[in-house]
């Protein structure tokens, strides 16, 4: 398909050629309908099985080595979509153009681009063992799923009962570990109206910021602070000792990631006493902070106003609901030293009529996520808010008997000399998913070393996938 391949020195050949014929295809999520058209082409040609849904979801099988036929089928999976995300000075057209790769010490990257290993090279690892003359497999199955970066509608949509699997290795989770466990996620947005009345008087402008941040379940046991939460618990602090209500208030950006920054305008009747007040306890919260946290910094403004604000009581619900929700970790797994349930406040919105707040909590146990939905309603209703719940996505929760982990840890150390880590991620992978379809499926998660996905900085280590691949094909031909 394309005879000027810059990965060059690395083996399998197929594996990084397959990789850059990918790269050449525009394949954003929602527009996966020509890397599917390759793929069930390329699987086609070599005589397989392959099934193409209306979702471009494509399942491809190869037929079991011989000597394998009676050993029981073995699912490999990865998403054949990606993030696009340029630099400001790239003009690259992600609907149309194919990425311009940079070989570099060790890496591939894209010029001025995301790369799309996440998960391209699963993509690529899928083909090359469908095609690989000198592999022994049983019975190998390929899901190729499709929007896995934007709401996992591909693998939510896939019929399952098209499977032969019931034991499946995950190829998009980091670097060369073994995988046990995921979370499932569900998103609440709270909103209440207000009318404002007249107000005129001293305010403040209370903006933090410098917070470390960071992804909402990645980085939630990082003990990092909740721009948000701060900003409350400030204000909790001044109208302890003086009058004071919010007329504006705006926190958080995204839904998964930890806020950063809050800016808020506060109605308050001594202006220049408020910002003394405020400042000490500025400093208070600074000393808490863990060192993550130390560019965090507060500017105090005081001002004057006329306008409309909401009625003080607005402030004394929003607190009162504030301090009775749970933010960070909830709970630990009972097995493996992995945060089991979280939640992160992740927005908070006070403009025109309206007050929005969303949370995003996480779990890796279904009923965690139910309890906390509940919780979340009653807290809500107390306060008068509305609430309003997405329909989320499942967790994966850590299993204490794995056959196929236990032969994944084996292979892995006859083959490096050294046990896999075996981690958890607090974060959603389409195993929660494919999980709740097929429960009685035995799952593993691995990957090869990326680093900075999602951004135009994602460079993809080329020795590990050489190490991954041949560790993928010792293990399929012993299970
Ligand atoms: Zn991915």
């Amino acid at each position: 398909m394309n005879n000027t391949y810059v990965i060059n020195g690395y083996s399998p050949k197929g594996l990084f050629e397959r990789f850059e014929d990918i790269c050449a295809i525009p394949h954003g999520s929602g527009n996966e309908r020509k890397i599917a058209d390759y793929v069930v082409k390329f699987a086609s040609e070599r005589g397989h099985y392959a099934y193409r849904d209306a979702s471009n979801n494509v399942l491809v099988r190869r037929k079991a080595s011989p000597g394998y036929e009676n050993r029981p089928p073995v699912l490999l999976q990865g998403h054949l979509d990606m993030v696009c995300e340029k630099t400001l000075e790239s003009n690259h057209d992600f609907t149309k153009d194919g990425l311009k790769l940079i070989v570099r010490n060790g890496y591939v990257s894209a010029d001025g681009t995301t790369l799309g290993a996440d998960d391209g090279i699963a993509v690529a690892m899928m083909l090359q063992l469908l095609s690989d003359p000198e592999l022994s497999t049983p019975e190998l199955e390929c899901l190729f799923t499709t929007d896995e970066e934007v709401g996992m509608t591909g693998a939510k949509n896939f019929d399952y009962t098209k499977l032969h699997s019931r034991r499946m290795i995950n190829i998009d989770a980091g670097a060369e570990h073994v995988v046990v466990s995921c979370a499932g996620g569900q998103r609440t947005g709270i909103y209440t109206s207000f009318k404002r009345i007249p107000y005129y008087g001293d305010i403040l402008e209370l903006t933090i910021g410098g917070l470390a941040g960071g992804h909402s379940g990645i980085d939630i046991d990082k003990g990092r602070g909740n721009a948000i939460l701060i900003t409350a618990g400030i204000i909790k602090k001044l109208r302890e000792t003086l009058p004071a209500f919010i007329i504006k208030m705006e926190g958080g950006g995204k839904e998964n990631a930890i806020p950063r920054n809050c800016t808020t305008t506060l109605a308050v009747n001594d202006a220049r006493a408020a910002v003394k007040v405020v400042s000490a306890a500025a400093a208070e919260v600074k000393k808490k902070l863990s060192a993550d946290d130390a560019g965090f910094y507060i500017v105090v403004n005081p001002g004057e106003y006329s306008g409309k604000a909401p009625s003080p009581q607005l402030t004394d619900s929003l607190l009162s609901f504030l301090s009775s929700i749970k933010n960070g970790v909830i709970s630990m797994c009972d097995d493996i030293d992995l945060v089991k349930t979280s939640q992160n406040c992740a927005v908070v919105n006070i403009d025109g009529n309206r007050l929005r707040i969303r949370i995003l909590s996480r779990s890796s146990d279904s009923s965690d996520l139910l309890k906390i939905r509940r919780e979340l309603t009653a807290t809500t209703k107390k306060y008068g808010f509305r609430v309003r719940h997405s329909s989320g996505y499942p967790g994966w929760l850590y299993e204490k008997e794995s056959p196929l982990r236990d032969t994944f840890v084996d292979v892995y150390k006859k083959m490096f000399g050294k046990k896999p880590p075996i981690i958890g991620v607090h974060a959603g992978l389409e195993c929660g998913i494919i999980k709740s379809f097929v429960p009685d499926m035995d799952i593993v998660a691995t990957g090869c070393a990326t680093y900075d996905e999602h951004t135009p900085d994602e460079r993809l280590d080329l020795a590990s996938c050489e190490r991954m691949y041949a560790f993928l094909s010792k293990l399929l031909a012993q299970l």
